[in-house]
């Protein structure tokens, strides 16, 4: 298989997490991108201590100037990034009808318009090597809507149409751009939930079982791989059958 650099936002903890560490195992140097740097230096440090490559770099996907800094940061460090992988995500749930302005625009900044950017930033080096995987983070309930949560449920949709759109924009650069829709993955951001809405959920889940940040890990490590060469374009759902 042959090695990449690739770029993780939201590798400080949760799926981003274990997205690094498995490309890592699967020999690409990586750089690991998110607010806290000494949780990004903790999760690299678990990296090198296996005999992988990794990066730091601290970034704040709410502020263009920060993705910039860090992209260039990573390039001048670990070289051209052909490798994305557009992780990071925030909720600020409520519904909508009491939404805050400020809830709207942080979530749709952050998971979307953030995760442009740094597509903005990567595709000039990928389309110079002829060569790239750009995959999206999005989310089950960007395909089935939610209530209590349009800022995070626009975002995630709009995830998946820029991941079509941009498909169709880079294949013939040999660079393709995929989603993958998490189900209900056990992590920080889902530990906030009540017992009684994890078990109502979980009766809904045909694998009985919530998810791992590492079932997310492997389809994107196999999105990122050389194997995945002939796949743009497509929604990957990793969610136990919750929705189909
Ligand atoms: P998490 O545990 O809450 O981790 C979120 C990561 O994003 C952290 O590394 C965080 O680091 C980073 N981050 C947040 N805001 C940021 C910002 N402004 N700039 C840079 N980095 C930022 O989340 P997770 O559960 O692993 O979720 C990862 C992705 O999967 C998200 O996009 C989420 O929407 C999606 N997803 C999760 C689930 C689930 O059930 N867990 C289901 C479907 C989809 P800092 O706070 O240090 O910046």
């Amino acid at each position: 298989m042959s090695s990449h650099t690739a770029f993780v936002t939201g590798a400080s903890r949760g799926i981003g997490r274990a997205c690094a560490i498995s490309l890592a195992s699967a020999g690409h140097r990586v750089v690991l991108a998110a607010r806290d740097l000494a949780k990004l230096e903790s999760v690299a440090e678990e990296i090198r201590a296996t005999g992988g490559t990794a990066f730091v770099s601290a970034m704040d996907l709410s502020s263009e100037d920060s993705i910039r800094a860090a992209f260039k940061q990573a390039a001048s460090e670990a070289g051209p990034i052909t490798i994305l992988v557009n992780n990071a995500g925030i909720t600020r749930d409520g519904l909508s009808m009491r939404m805050k302005r400020e809830d709207w625009d942080a979530v749709l900044q952050t998971n979307l318009t953030g995760s442009f950017l740094c597509i903005q930033q990567v595709m000039p080096a990928m389309m110079k090597e002829r060569w790239g995987r750009i995959v999206n983070i999005s989310s089950v309930v960007g395909e089935s809507g939610n209530p209590g949560q349009a800022n995070y449920v626009a975002s995630k949709a709009g995830l998946i149409g820029l991941t079509k759109s941009l498909a169709q924009e880079l294949g013939s650069r040999n660079i393709t751009v995929n989603a993958i829709t998490p189900g209900f993955i056990d992590t920080d951001m889902t530990a906030v939930l009540s017992e009684e809405v994890k078990q109502r959920m979980l009766a809904g889940i045909p694998l009985k079982r919530f998810g791992k940040p590492e079932d997310v890990a492997a389809a994107v490590r196999f999105l990122a791989s050389d194997d995945a060469g002939y796949i743009t374009g497509s929604v990957l759902r990793v969610n136990g059958g919750m929705y189909l």
